[in-house]
């Protein structure tokens, strides 16, 4: 990757016409290692985060061992990034064939589940392989209802009574039992998670077994920018995390071993995407890039992504004053629904062949970009500043906050 020290720099080298994303590596070591420093127990990446081979690798350099796994695909590219990486496979719900590749040729020893006929499917397996049941621990993975931006609680895991008997089964057999949970994404209130340690005491109470980990899943809140209430303010993860480990030993857990599966605090800030105005309509912009790339994420509406304009210094004359107004962004595809859910606020004197930076955008992002319509961005550079920094005087950490009031933008569909 060509390396520069800021996106500014990089668009007078390029003059970039598609998307270019630039990587952070420092900004990511030092948040994967605050993550680490912060949590004392075992600390598994989800990957499906960001799975790009590079990340993997760049975290692996920064210290982590394990890895939260779904598919082949990603035993792969963790088993690439470290040889000897833990790998756990959390899919509560996983093909025959995808099981035994794990248990045979990955050795993986940590598997989820949610219900008795996922463990007769790991079991006809490990009996096939002739694993000793007790050299692996299976999770049963618990529902719980949370208040996350993103609520994953609903697709997965096994209610508290069904969880116990489930427990006590996987027990029986000779497994080591876990719990597992994951109260969704960006969690920046504590009641998800105390609620989830409430469930999983009551579980294990009640099945009576002892048991070898409780693995309290992903969720924990990236910094994003908040949107200026405190309301929403979204706490530093050192101190989400005391509040989470004091609902940890209030739940009963302390001499449990815990694990983490973070993905979005650890990656969000290690990336961002420069896009190019391809066209200003008035106080709408067309960009080069949207939701069916890089930006699905933000589609939601549920987090609120930073961005910085990068003025065309080859454009002599502007208009407008240099006060910052909200924009309407469209994407780059032909589908009408390509438009983001937020305005950015911008200075009135952006136009036609300008760039942006948008932020923070590591998480949810490469991952889930498609070839719809033709448009893959897969330009990468490498940038030695974090986003929060910005050198030159042009740099304008800018902000969608408005949301809220669609008399500033009346052509604003607030669908
Ligand atoms: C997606 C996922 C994670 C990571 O979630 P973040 O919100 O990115 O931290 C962790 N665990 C499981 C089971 C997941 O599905």
């Amino acid at each position: 990757m060509q390396r520069y020290a800021n996106a500014r720099d990089a668009v007078d080298d390029l003059r970039p016409d598609v998307p270019v994303y630039g990587f952070r590596p420092a900004v990511l070591k030092q948040d994967a290692q605050r993550f680490l420093k912060a949590f004392p127990g075992r600390t598994a990446y989800a990957v499906k985060t960001n799975g790009e081979q590079f990340l993997l690798d760049c975290l692996a350099e920064a210290g982590i061992e394990a890895f939260d796994v779904a598919s082949p695909a990603e035993f792969a590219a963790a088993r690439t990034a470290k040889r000897d990486a833990e790998l756990l496979y959390m899919h509560p719900v996983k093909a025959q064939s995808d099981i035994r590749l794990a248990l045979e040729d990955y050795r993986i020893r940590a598997i989820a589940l949610d219900h008795e006929d996922e463990v007769a499917k790991v079991l006809r397996i490990v009996r096939a392989l002739d694993i000793d049941p007790a050299t692996i621990t299976v999770f049963v993975r618990l529902a719980t209802k949370g208040h996350a931006a993103y609520e994953l609680s609903k697709k997965f895991g096994a209610a508290p009574g069904h969880a116990a008997e489930l427990v006590q089964r996987i027990s029986n057999i000779g497994f080591q039992t876990g719990l597992c949970f994951h109260v969704g994404s960006q969690v920046a209130d504590i009641e998800s998670y105390r609620d989830a340690l409430g469930v999983a005491a009551q579980v294990r109470k009640d099945a009576g077994v002892e048991l070898a980990a409780l693995d309290i899943g992903g969720g924990f809140p990236a910094p994003y920018r908040d949107e200026g209430n405190r309301r929403s303010a979204i706490p530093e993860i050192e101190t989400m995390m005391r509040r989470i480990l004091k609902a940890v030993d209030a739940a009963g857990f302390s001499d449990v071993p815990l694990i983490a599966e973070p993905g979005r605090v650890i990656v969000a800030r290690c990336l961002s995407v420069i896009v190019r105005v391809l066209l200003r309509k008035g106080r709408r912009i067309y960009i080069n890039d949207g939701i069916w790339s890089s930006l699905s994420d933000s589609w939601t509406g549920k987090i609120t992504l930073p961005a910085r304009f990068l003025p065309d210094p080859a454009r002599k004359r502007r208009h407008g004053k240099d006060e910052l107004v909200p924009f309407r962004v469209c994407g780059a595809t032909c589908d009408s629904v390509d438009i983001l859910s937020r305005p950015f606020h911008l200075p009135d004197t952006i136009d036609t062949g300008d760039w942006i930076e948008i932020g923070h955008i590591g998480a949810y992002s490469l991952s889930l970009r498609s070839r719809f319509n033709g448009f893959y961005p897969d330009t990468f550079v490498e940038i030695e500043t974090p986003f929060e920094e910005p050198p030159g005087e042009r740099g304008y950490a800018t902000i969608e906050t408005m949301g809220d009031s669609p008399q500033d933008l009346p052509e604003f569909d607030r669908s």
